[in-house]
């Protein structure tokens, strides 16, 4: 296995040679998803570049295990939410089981990453089956003297840790700041200070997802989840962690500072953070209006959508930018990536029909390495795909009898193109309706000639009887100047 693979390390603020600690086995821990709603196209960029990151480990020869979360617990996004997680409240608003909620979400969320074509992880370990891991966390950070009980919940001592370690090393940021940065908010009379962060939380009577334990009856903290599970099962040093810009603090700078007192150790070598979604440059937020789930955009239901977009073209759409660049969602966009992605697709196809010639007059094996190359300088997906536009191109020159290749570079330039796009990339080719189901297309048609005709005759009762049974059946026409055109729903 050659290792040359370059990754952009959040602690060292540098990329880095990635170097496994027990190679060929790798293990990586990423945050996944608080299953209290609809997944979203924010849910998708940590799924997706992380698919990427698994993908192309497994490419290069690594034994990945690959360990994502589910948040489904007491999941407390600043101390101030405290009271009644959010399961919990739509429980009770539902008059459900807090499970059942949490599998129905839990449910809804793996089948859009099923249609984004994202590989399940290997292990999908579920907070609220590691209470008792986390509790064992909690007493370890306590007897090490940097955790302190407070009217039954449990906080880390931020100050005390930050005297014998740095609170701070991934995110940058130094105590005296956050001090000053902390507002006050509910729930501060409990603490020390401002920025100490819950280990276990009293359960308030409202609060259905509780557990016992020595100090109440509650749940744990947030953060503590991930350091117990990944803890569990990758050791108390794995490879990498990952997740999105959005958890850099104080999340993964927590999860840091929970290990280093409970194991002794940094958990992870490498940091990796994808960075965030904006939509015609503003924050995605609920309050916004421009929360877009994935089934909306796979269904064109959204007010801020023009159109739907396959599953292929979100896809394509976030990993034409680098993981670590913002990504700016538009129409124009998402339109300019489904015309990328088919052009990528046909000339796949026309790839076939290729010709072989004598002599090849173009360099698919450099080709071929420059493709690497993107990939090994920290997962440079953008820059990986406009190789693979090159490839587009010297299909089409061959095709047209423009450029030759022999049969072995024909075969070369298959197996590059079949690499990167379907394994690495994690493509797959969609069926176009009016294309791969003849079938329709035919009857589509002659029921369109029928209605030209009856325009023709001016008969616009059956021209409208024509479109509207259509209409019923899925297919949508658009009259232009030269006839019709039509679309499937
Ligand atoms: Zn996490």
């Amino acid at each position: 296995m050659e290792n040359k693979l370059f990754v952009h390390n959040t602690l060292s603020r540098q990329k880095e040679l990635f170097v496994p600690i027990n190679p060929p086995h790798v293990g990586m821990y990423v945050c996944g998803p608080t299953v209290y709603g609809d997944a979203h196209l924010g849910h998708a960029r940590p799924a997706i570049t992380f698919d990427l990151v698994f993908r192309y480990l497994r490419h290069l020869g690594y034994k990945v295990r690959y360990v994502r979360n589910i948040t489904d617990v007491g999941h407390l996004e600043n101390d101030a939410d405290e009271g009644e997680d959010k399961i919990a409240k739509k429980a009770r608003l539902e008059q459900l089981e807090p499970m059942e909620v949490v599998q129905y979400f839990t449910d809804r969320y793996h089948n859009a990453l099923d249609k984004l074509n994202v590989l399940k992880p290997s292990i999908e370990p579920r907070a609220s089956g590691h209470i008792i891991e986390q509790i064992a966390m909690v007493k370890k950070i306590l007897n090490a003297g940097m955790g302190y009980e407070s009217q039954g919940s449990v906080y880390f001592d931020v100050e005390r840790y930050n005297r014998e370690n740095k609170y701070g090393i991934l995110s940058g940021r130094v105590i005296e700041d956050l001090l000053s940065n902390t507002r006050e908010l509910d729930g501060q009379d409990e603490k020390r200070n401002s920025f100490d962060f819950a280990l276990w939380k009293k359960a308030q009577p409202e609060h259905i997802m509780r557990w016992p334990s020595e100090w109440s009856d509650g749940f744990p903290g947030w953060h503590l989840e991930c350091s117990a599970m990944s803890t569990k099962y990758l050791g108390e040093e794995f490879d990498i962690h990952g997740g999105g810009l959005d958890l850099l603090f104080p999340h993964h700078e927590s999860e840091i500072a929970q290990s280093t007192v409970a194991n002794h150790k940094s958990p992870a070598r490498y940091w990796l953070h994808n960075n965030m979604i904006t939509i015609n440059g503003q924050k995605m937020g609920k309050s916004l209006g421009n929360f877009i789930q994935l089934d909306e955009f796979f269904a064109g239901t959204h007010a801020a959508l023009e159109k739907a977009y396959s599953p292929m073209t979100v896809r394509f759409f976030i990993l034409q930018a680098h993981y670590r660049s913002p990504l700016d969602f538009s129409n124009e966009a998402l339109q300019a990536s489904e015309k990328g992605f088919q052009r990528l697709m046909k000339s796949i196809a026309t790839l076939e029909k290729l010709v072989p010639a004598g002599k090849s007059t173009v360099d698919i094996a450099a080709l071929q390495s420059r493709c690497y190359e993107a990939m090994n300088d920290d997962l440079n997906s953008p820059i990986l795909i406009a190789h693979l536009f090159d490839a587009v191109r010297i299909i089409n020159s061959v095709h047209d009898k423009k450029e030759s290749l022999t049969a072995d570079d024909i075969a070369l330039l298959r197996t590059t193109l079949h690499t990167f796009v379907f394994d690495i990339l994690g493509l797959v080719p969609e069926s176009d309706p009016q294309a791969g189901n003849q079938v329709i297309a035919n009857l589509v048609n002659i029921i369109i000639d029928l209605r030209r005709e009856a325009r023709t005759n001016k008969d616009w009762a059956t021209s409208d009887r024509l479109r509207d049974a259509l209409a019923q059946a899925g297919i949508s026409i658009k009259d232009t100047k030269d006839g019709a055109t039509w679309e499937m729903e």
